[in-house]
């Protein structure tokens, strides 16, 4: 719903007044990063123009209609993103189920979440292929099931190859009745000309740093001051200060990890070191990696802390709190020894290394030099 999109009260308004006016452009260009709520819009505008129930300046939220928008299966909504060529027929019904459980977990995404949900490698090209275009005349050729309407949603229509873009544009060029075209796009520039001139642009701006900070603090919890910085990094966009929030999740974890480590490498506690090591051997190796950064960092950080000059350290609050009687016991003497093992370690992770054999082996390196 619009209540559920952050900020653009502005756009909320323009297309709320297109449809009671009854002025509404069958073909719509959503331009703007998904992270900005473009796919966000284009969503609640769907659900408003599905609701049948008492709708003012948002749909109801109540009528079958919009609970059949909430579970993204609305038979007269119609879906088109960039897919990869795994069958014969790569259309976008083929993932239908990825899509909906990426779209049910949130609207504010990018790419590689898509690829990730689709469970296929980063530099796979998704794309739209030519035989979608057959898709989505038939389906608009149906009869609309229960609506006036029949919307059909092309996330990224830039990744249409030129075939499938010139079919679409004969359908735009001659819309079928009641039939709506909502184009979500992250760069319209790449989209043919033929197609950009005949949609109506709607430009999703970034959101400004006030939003995003009150909606971290408001839906997520976070301390004001840590949302004022998360929302300067994000730089309008809602799914790059969602990154921000899970990248400290997984800091705070290394960290605890990082602690663990230390303390039982002291007491030379083998049995519980064991768990240790089992615990990281089943992480995945990009979360053992950043275990390993996060370490080297904190190696350095103690060691510098001992100097007592506060402007050169780069630490949290939280791991600001173990270093206090931490720091100590990195000095010159095991400094670099230390560094050269987390760096090792990280060496031979990255070349696939066996987790269990590298991790057990830090651990008895990190006891010798950490209290000889
Ligand atoms: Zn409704």
């Amino acid at each position: 719903m619009f209540k559920d999109v952050i900020g653009h009260s502005n756009i909320k308004r323009q297309l709320i007044t297109t449809l009671q006016s009854g002025r509404i452009s069958h073909a719509q260009l959503f331009a703007g990063n998904t992270g900005y709520g473009s796919l966000a819009l284009a969503l609640a505008f769907a659900q408003y123009v599905f609701c049948t129930g008492n709708k003012k300046e948002d749909a109801c939220g109540e009528c079958p209609s919009c609970r059949q928008m909430q579970k993204l299966i609305h038979p007269d909504l119609h879906f088109v993103f960039p897919v990869v060529r795994k069958t014969k027929t790569p259309v976008s019904d083929e993932y239908i189920s990825e899509w909906r459980s990426l779209l049910s977990k949130t609207a504010y995404f990018h790419l590689e979440d898509w690829y990730a949900e689709m469970g296929i490698e980063d530099n796979a090209q998704a794309a739209i292929y030519t035989e979608e275009s057959g898709n989505i005349l038939r389906k608009l050729h149906l009869k609309s099931f229960q609506s006036d309407y029949k919307i059909m949603i092309i996330w990224l229509p830039e990744k249409m190859n030129l075939e499938c873009s010139n079919k679409l544009l004969k359908i735009i060029e001659e819309p079928y009745d009641k039939t709506l075209f909502l184009l979500v796009s992250e760069h319209p520039e790449q989209i043919i000309n033929t197609i950009q001139s005949r949609t109506q642009r709607i430009n999703i701006p970034p959101l400004t740093k006030t939003e995003i900070k009150q909606q971290l603090i408001q839906d997520k919890g976070i301390h004001a001051e840590k949302a004022e910085e998360y929302a300067h990094i994000a730089a309008g966009n809602w799914h790059s200060a969602l990154c921000l929030l899970n990248e400290s999740e997984e800091q705070i974890y290394n960290q605890e990890k990082f602690i663990q480590l230390m303390r039982l490498c002291w007491e030379r506690k083998m049995l519980p070191v064991n768990t240790w090591v089992n615990e990281m051997h089943s992480l995945g190796r990009e979360r053992q990696k950043s275990f390993l950064i996060h370490s080297l960092r904190m190696l350095r950080e103690n060691f510098v802390k001992n100097f007592r000059i506060g402007e050169l350290n780069y630490m949290t609050e939280r791991e600001c709190n173990f270093s206090v009687k931490f720091a100590p016991y990195i000095h010159e003497g095991n400094i670099i020894p230390l560094t050269e093992e987390f760096e090792k370690a990280y060496h031979d992770i990255s070349r696939n290394g066996n987790g269990k054999i590298i991790f057990t082996d830090l651990c008895i390196k990190v006891m010798q030099n950490i209290r000889p």
